[in-house]
């Protein structure tokens, strides 16, 4: 199920280690990284190791490796010592997908408002 890396992708030259990153977490199908402009104490990137353009390809795609980024962002939560905490997938340029590899946002140590903007 696993979708080749891409040459132009960001994440998929993070996952390759061409880029550097903060890693936070890192399992045998996914990755977690700070992210480079945090919008919160912790902000953190949980992403497939496998490149899937956004969430709702990954979901379709294999949803095993879905469930394995969702169950990513709770232990990036626990270790981040987060109980209240907001998990975000933007999804298509419309919501404010910038990098088109899936990831999971997760975001907290501070009070979040809602709804978002
Ligand atoms: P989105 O706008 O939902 O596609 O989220 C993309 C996120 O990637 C943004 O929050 C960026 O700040 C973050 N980002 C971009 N480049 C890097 C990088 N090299 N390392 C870590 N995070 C990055
Ligand atoms: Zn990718």
């Amino acid at each position: 199920m696993a979708a080749e890396p891409q040459d132009d992708c960001l994440f998929c030259r993070i996952v390759a280690g061409k880029i550097p990153a903060t890693l936070v977490r890192e399992t045998d199908t996914t990755l977690a990284f700070r992210d480079i402009n945090p919008q919160a104490p912790t902000h953190v990137l949980v992403i497939p190791k496998a490149h899937h353009r956004d969430a709702a390809a990954l979901a379709t795609a294999d949803p095993a490796l879905t469930a394995d980024v969702l169950r990513e962002t709770q232990a990036v939560a626990t270790a981040e010592g987060l109980d209240s905490y907001r998990v975000v997938f933007n999804t298509g340029a419309g919501a404010g997908q910038t990098v088109f590899h899936a990831h999971a946002h997760v975001l907290g140590g501070r009070g979040l408002q809602w709804p978002p903007g």
